[in-house]
C-alpha cells in the first residue's frame, strides 16, 4: 500500500475520474491508472459527463451516448480502469457532486476519491455545492502542464505525481479539423470511433 494511505476496514477504494472525455486521451489514461498505483485504489471509474454545464454555449459538444463508447473502447481490457454512465444515465446537468452522493448511498463503506487535473482542481469552487463535495470525498490532484498545483481551502488532498502529457481533447479536436493525424494521442479504438462518426470535421 502507498505510503500515506489507510485502507477502511471493509469498503473499497474507488477513484472517481470525471470530464466531458470529447475525446477521451492518453493524459486521462496514464492519470487514471498512476493514481490507482500510487493511492492503492481498488477501481477508478471513468466518469462521462451528461452534460457539462460549464462547457455547453462554448463549444459544439458530442453526443453523451458517443463519448461514452469513446470511453469504453479506451479503457479496455485494462481491469482498474472502468467506464462509468452514472451520469448519463441520471440525465440533466452534471453535478459531480450528486455522483459522489449516489456513490457514497451505494457503497456506504467505500473511500472515494476524485481525482482531476490541476486546471480543474483549481477551478472547484466554482463547481455546484462545493461545501458538500468536500465531505464526500479526498482529492487526488495531478499537475497539468501550464496549470500549478492550486487547491481551494477545505479540501482533503493528495498530489500525486504522473508523467506530465500536454495532450488535451481541445488539441485532438483541432487537430482533426485541420486533417492532421491524431493516432497515439488516444487508443486504437476510440481513433476509430473518432473516424467512423466524423467527430470534429
Ligand atoms: P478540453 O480540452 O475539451 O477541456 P481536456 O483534455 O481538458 O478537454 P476534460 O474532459 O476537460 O479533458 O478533463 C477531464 C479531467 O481530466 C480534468 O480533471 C482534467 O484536468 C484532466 N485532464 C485532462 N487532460 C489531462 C492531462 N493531459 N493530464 C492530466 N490530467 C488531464
Ligand atoms: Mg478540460
Amino acid at each position: 500500500m502507498a505510503a500515506g494511505t489507510t485502507r477502511g476496514s471493509s469498503g473499497r477504494r474507488i477513484g472517481v475520474f470525471g470530464g466531458t472525455f470529447d475525446p477521451p486521451h492518453i493524459g486521462h489514461l496514464v492519470t487514471a491508472v498512476r493514481v490507482a498505483e500510487a493511492l492503492d485504489l481498488d477501481l477508478v471509474l471513468m466518469v462521462v459527463a451528461n452534460v457539462p454545464w460549464q462547457k455547453v454555449g462554448l463549444r459544439r459538444i458530442t453526443p453523451a451516448d458517443v463519448r461514452m463508447d469513446m470511453v469504453r473502447a479506451a479503457v479496455e481490457g485494462v481491469d482498474v480502469l472502468e467506464a462509468c454512465d452514472l451520469e448519463i444515465e441520471r440525465g440533466g446537468e452534471t453535478y459531480t457532486v450528486d455522483t459522489l452522493a449516489a456513490l457514497r448511498a451505494a457503497g456506504p463503506d467505500d473511500d472515494l476519491v476524485l481525482v482531476l487535473g490541476s486546471d480543474a482542481a483549481a477551478g472547484l469552487d466554482t463547481w455546484d455545492r462545493p461545501e458538500e463535495l468536500r465531505g464526500l470525498c479526498r482529492l487526488a490532484v495531478v499537475e497539468r502542464p501550464g496549470s500549478p498545483v492550486v487547491v481551494p481551502d477545505g479540501f482533503r488532498w493528495d498530489a500525486v505525481r504522473v508523467p506530465m502529457l500536454e495532450v488535451s481533447s481541445t488539441e485532438i479536436r483541432e487537430r482533426v479539423a485541420e486533417g492532421r493525424s491524431i493516432r497515439f494521442l488516444l487508443p486504437e479504438g476510440a481513433v476509430s470511433l473518432v473516424e467512423q462518426h466524423r467527430l470534429y470535421r
